[in-house]
């Protein structure tokens, strides 16, 4: 149950949405953007947050949007993981989401949600990172298309009442040769201790990753270190590890110097894999 009454809204468009959070926020109603609702629901119960009122995505129709324009895949904010998965218009995303959750909250966490949400992990901008996506912002501003590292670069950047209308995604990227690895502290459901998600491009590996630091993340130096084949791999992930972000994280998950070897595994695996194709 959440203990506390809010206004829900449901806008048809991107203005109206855009111009309802300005008009809440000036009525000091505290107004929160609503993907799938599967954190907002979460901490609302325990109180973590107290939105005055929440504003429903889910009937925008650009946020709907799953297909090709041009030589761009568009994903909207409101794709469900299932649908993402099911459709399967880039592979390593697919992959990535099924990683994510359970069967039944895959049925509800969209895109928009799993980018933005509270957690550290984000899986699903690890391929949005990989493959250098642009991303579609509205607010009050207007409607700006932007870089997803502009956004993610570490700390998520959004101004206040801005949101994810799409992703959008060069179709070059979409089949390229891709490892997805995700290891957890116990069986196939839950948080990761290590994510990382790679690519290889014009004989490079790209590598992203979730659960190491308190951010999800792409390194360009990190992936110069991995490519340098005149070292031995271990060596080339010894060196890599020391170009990390911030410190490994611990948390229930794990501690950081157990994160740290099964980084260290699950990097040797994903070059492994990759550096034969
Ligand atoms: C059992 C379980 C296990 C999970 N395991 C993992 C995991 O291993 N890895 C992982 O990455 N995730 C995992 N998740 C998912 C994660 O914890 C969040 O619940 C989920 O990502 C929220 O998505 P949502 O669509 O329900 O977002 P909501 O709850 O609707 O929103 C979450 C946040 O995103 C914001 N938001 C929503 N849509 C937009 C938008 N279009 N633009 C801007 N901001 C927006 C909201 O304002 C809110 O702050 C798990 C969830 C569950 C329930």
């Amino acid at each position: 149950m959440i203990p506390f009454d809010f206004e829900y809204y449901r806008p048809e468009s991107i203005s109206m949405a855009v111009e309802w959070f300005q008009s809440l926020q000036a009525q000091g109603k505290n107004p929160i953007y609503y993907g799938g609702g599967t954190e907002i629901i979460t901490l609302a119960r325990n109180q973590s947050i107290q939105p005055g009122a929440v504003i429903d995505l889910k009937s925008v129709p650009e946020c709907n949007l799953l297909g090709f324009q041009n030589d761009r895949l568009v994903i909207g904010a409101c794709v469900t993981l299932s649908t993402l998965t099911a459709v399967n218009p880039f592979p390593l995303l697919s992959e990535t989401a099924q990683g994510v959750a359970d069967q039944t909250a895959r049925n509800k966490i969209t895109m928009g949600g799993n980018i933005f949400s509270e957690i550290p992990y984000r899986e699903a901008v690890l391929p949005l990172l990989l493959s250098n996506s642009h991303i579609v912002i509205a607010g009050k501003q207007g409607i700006r298309e932007i870089s997803i590292h502009h956004v993610f670069s570490e700390q998520r950047r959004l101004e206040a009442g801005e949101f994810l209308v799409c992703v959008l995604i060069d179709r070059t990227y979409l089949t390229l040769p891709y490892v997805h690895y995700k290891k957890r502290q116990i069986g196939f459901v839950g948080y990761p201790l290590v994510t990382i998600a790679a690519l290889k491009k014009d004989t490079q590996i790209h590598t992203a990753y979730s659960g190491v630091c308190p951010f999800p993340f792409q390194s360009a130096e990190m992936d110069r270190l991995l490519n340098d084949i005149s070292l031995p791999r271990a060596q080339r992930v010894h060196e890599a590890i020391l170009q990390l972000p911030a410190p490994i994280m611990t948390d229930t998950e794990g501690s950081a110097s157990y994160r740290k070897f099964v980084l260290q595994q699950t990097m040797l695996d994903t070059i492994h894999a990759l550096e034969s194709r």
